[in-house]
């Protein structure tokens, strides 16, 4: 029903012209209502008048989160309050939240993509879906849960948490689709089996978001559950989840292009690299009224690909997000990102997806621990069989991360289980 063929498998030259106007009254519009923006050009000596094509995007500046910050709590909106109709706030993953605005037409475009995401899933009246990601501030509940409305889908607007509740309501309700976090959706996954209750649940399809996840999760996910599981990208400072979304070909999400135009740029000098290569994730929304940030910093790393989809799309696809460039850790001079980890793990039956990462210094030296969960049918007590699996587990680590790690192992369910965004990482070095 939201199949928007014309627009999803459009030819890239009209996309670039649609793209183009868009971003030229885009320009205009923040020239004459954000002053922050209007400082920007005059410093920079950019008339707006001048940007006309899609190409002349790279000679734009940037906007930062600190931008937001530095402006809160509505300083960056181009309309006057009285047509906000909404308020949401990134869930402060790293620092103070960020506050984004909406008018009637954002609302109606952000329900517009996520419509769009589900029914790239094949989500459709006929399904049941439980929103657990949680309503409030943070955009996940209330963005799942109007776009899962407009697809016709009967919506269980059960927010996060309440675990034993949430299987409940699976059950009795025949709950068909679930949207959580992929932390979340694990946690829910082995709830499930140790219930007991696998045959008795209808889940057949999951859209996960909100927060990096691995290949090798999104197995663990599907098999726990028995569904097959979509990986969806947002964030609030853009529209929320929606950005962009899988298609059934799992092979990288597409970006609605028509409203969000990305960019892939390496973090340092801030220029465009070239397609397939890993930077920094931009985008520039092009139709939003209440906040229509150019060329924002998102801090998620990933790739780009124009490459038309096997599933007829033309849609630009990115890659999954291998972390943020602020959740990069360096380690004894050593990057390592947490999905890292969780790949390792992942791929280690003996293990669990619950894990924490904890660094410190000793002295001068930087210390890595790496807690994890043994799975519960490796569970012994016997230390010998312990310490082998430990082995196993420090040399496959040590392998992926050029780093020799120090591995605690933790009893089955003794790791702690998250209902959101999960934080797995503790850095107590004062750097
Ligand atoms: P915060 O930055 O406070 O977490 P948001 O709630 O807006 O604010 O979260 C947006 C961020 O969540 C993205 O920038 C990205 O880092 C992460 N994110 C969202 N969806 C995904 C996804 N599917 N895969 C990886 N990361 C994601
Ligand atoms: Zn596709």
């Amino acid at each position: 029903m939201f199949w928007n063929k014309e627009i999803e498998c459009i030819n890239r030259d009209e996309l670039e012209k649609l793209q183009s106007q868009r971003l030229q009254s885009m320009v205009q519009r923040i020239y004459n209502n954000v002053p922050f923006y209007k400082k920007k050009f005059d410093e920079l000596g950019i008339n707006p008048k001048d940007i006309t094509s899609v190409k002349q995007l790279s000679s734009l500046p940037f906007t930062y989160k600190s931008d937001l910050r530095d402006n809160y709590p509505f300083g960056l909106c181009a309309v006057p309050q009285q047509q906000i109709v909404r308020l949401h706030a990134s869930s402060g993953t790293t620092g103070k939240a960020t506050v984004v605005a909406y008018t009637q037409n954002d609302l109606d475009l952000w329900t517009e993509v996520i419509a769009r995401s589900y029914t790239m899933a094949g989500i459709s009246n006929s399904d049941t879906m439980q929103v657990s990601y949680g309503y409030g501030l943070f955009t996940g509940g209330l963005g799942a849960h109007y776009g899962a409305e407009k697809v016709g889908a009967s919506v269980i607007p059960m927010s996060g948490g309440n675990t034993k509740k949430q299987l409940q309501l699976m059950e009795d309700f025949g709950s068909t689709v679930l949207a959580c976090t992929p932390s979340y959706a694990a946690f829910l996954g082995e709830s499930i089996v140790s219930a007991n209750i696998l045959d008795k649940i209808k889940l057949k399809i999951g859209v996960f978001g909100a927060e990096p996840w691995t290949e090798e999760m999104r197995q663990y996910i599907q098999n726990t559950m028995n569904i097959k599981a979509y990986n969806i990208y947002g964030l609030s400072e853009i529209i929320g989840p929606g950005v962009s979304m899988e298609c059934e070909c799992q092979n990288g999400s597409h970006i609605y292009e028509d409203h969000f135009i990305p960019e892939i740029i390496n973090p340092e000098t801030g220029e465009v690299l070239p397609e397939g290569e890993l930077g920094e994730l931009v985008f520039t929304a092009i139709t939003k009224e209440a906040l229509p940030l150019l060329r924002y910093r998102t801090r998620d790393l990933c790739t780009l690909t124009y490459e038309k989809c096997a599933c007829g799309r033309t849609l630009a696809r990115m890659g999954r997000i291998v972390g943020r460039s602020d959740d990069m850790l360096i380690v004894r001079g050593v990057n390592m990102f947490p999905s890292q980890v969780e790949t390792v793990l992942l791929e280690l039956p003996e293990t669990t997806p619950h894990y924490a990462i904890i660094v410190d210094r000793e002295g001068n030296l930087d210390t890595l621990e790496i807690h994890v969960e043994v799975a519960e049918q490796y569970w012994t007590d016997e230390m010998k069989q312990l310490d082998a699996i430990k082995k196993k587990i420090t040399h496959a680590l040590s392998n992926m991360l050029s780093l020799n790690p120090t591995v605690k192992l933790v009893e089955p369910n003794a790791m702690q289980r998250f209902e959101g965004k999960a934080q797995r990482v503790t850095d107590r070095r004062k750097l």
